[in-house]
């Protein structure tokens, strides 16, 4: 178990040390119901998870001291009130928006030359959590292949082959921000299973508002779109992506948005599917779409691309239900509206 200080247990606060934290410091949860010291944490909670469902990332502070434990309990408080509410939606947003947060930290603790510990903790956090043997090397980080191997699989780009990068000994060299960036899809994946293991506590009045008020919001991001139950495996795996926050490659995006679009969605439907991306941008996206759809520009609208293309930008998933289709739109399409 990592021996965390305060401050860094309001960088990482889903680290197990946490929770363990709340119970060291003998605080109950009916106490933040009614004590009016703890009481603002509750609101402090809610902002934390209303700010990650529009895909922002709460902004901590770290450099007051008396705000620490405020930042361990404000995370701890705002997964009681994601289980209370029960919304998965907004669990994956926190989740996705905590990692994106934990991501900044990481990444300027590797780089950390002037103060060892935090490297040290970034190193042992990306060991212990991810199975990765980070390395400082001069100005670099560098990881086994297999590791990397591991863990670049689920990248598309040109850049994170392992043909261009750079290679001694065994070892491939990295930026800090390559290096978490490596773990990203893991630390997402990992935060939100520790959201989901918690037990629901029993409700208490002072939580009944803000729960409330959670599951009206989650209301706003059921947008109805057009979701298919027999989309190629192609597709799946790209919507996937988007739903982790992954960033799909421009091929993966072009494939998406033509297929969807040529099976009678509209430029309004498939937008919000790209709302988790982590480079979103929603005038940018629709401007894609729309042009895609030949809506803008020379009014070319573009087609799907055959599998054959598909494959060639590693974006192929194919099954044996694919067998002898050449287009992804010639999979079976069995499509129905979900909200
Ligand atoms: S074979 Fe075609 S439809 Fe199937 S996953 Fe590959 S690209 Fe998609």
């Amino acid at each position: 178990m990592l021996n965390l200080g305060t401050d860094e247990m309001a960088k990482y606060p889903f680290l197990a040390e946490a929770g363990k934290y709340l119970k060291d410091k003998g605080f109950t949860l009916d106490q933040f119901g009614t004590d009016p010291d703890l009481m603002p944490i509750i609101e402090k909670a809610y902002h934390r998870i209303e700010k990650a469902s529009t895909g922002k990332i709460y902004h901590s502070e770290l450099e007051n001291l008396e705000q620490l434990d405020v930042e361990v309990f404000s995370f701890l408080i705002a997964v009681v009130l994601l289980k209370l509410s029960g919304m998965n939606t907004l669990i994956k947003r926190f989740s996705l928006a905590e990692a994106r947060r934990a991501e900044k930290f990481l990444e300027k603790d590797l780089a950390d030359f002037s103060d060892k510990t935090k490297e040290q903790l970034a190193v042992r956090i990306i060991k212990d959590l991810f199975s990765v043997n980070v390395q400082k090397h001069k100005e670099f980080f560098v990881i086994p292949v297999s590791d990397y191997l591991k863990h670049a699989v689920y990248f598309h780009e040109k850049e994170w082959k392992l043909v261009n990068r750079r290679i001694e000994n065994g070892k491939v060299f990295l930026t800090s921000h390559e290096s978490v960036r490596l773990i990203r899809k893991e630390l997402d994946s990992y935060i939100n299973s520790k959201i989901q293991e918690v037990s629901t506590p029993s409700m208490i009045d002072a939580l009944k508002k803000p729960v409330e008020k959670l599951r009206l919001l989650s209301k706003k991001f059921s947008v109805p779109t057009m979701v298919s139950t027999e989309y190629p495996p192609c597709i799946k795996h790209a919507i996937d992506e988007l739903n982790k926050g992954e960033n799909l490659s421009h091929s993966g995006r072009f494939m998406l948005g033509t297929y969807l679009l040529s099976i009678g969605q509209t430029v309004s439907q498939i937008a919000p599917l790209f709302k988790n991306a982590p480079d979103y941008n929603e005038k940018v996206t629709l401007y894609q779409l729309n042009h895609l759809a030949g809506n803008s520009g020379s009014g070319t609208e573009y087609k799907c691309p055959s599998c054959e293309k598909v494959k060639s930008k590693d974006l192929c998933y194919a099954t044996s239900d694919c067998d002898g289709i050449i287009n992804p739109l010639q999979f079976k399409k069995k499509t129905t509206l979900h909200a």
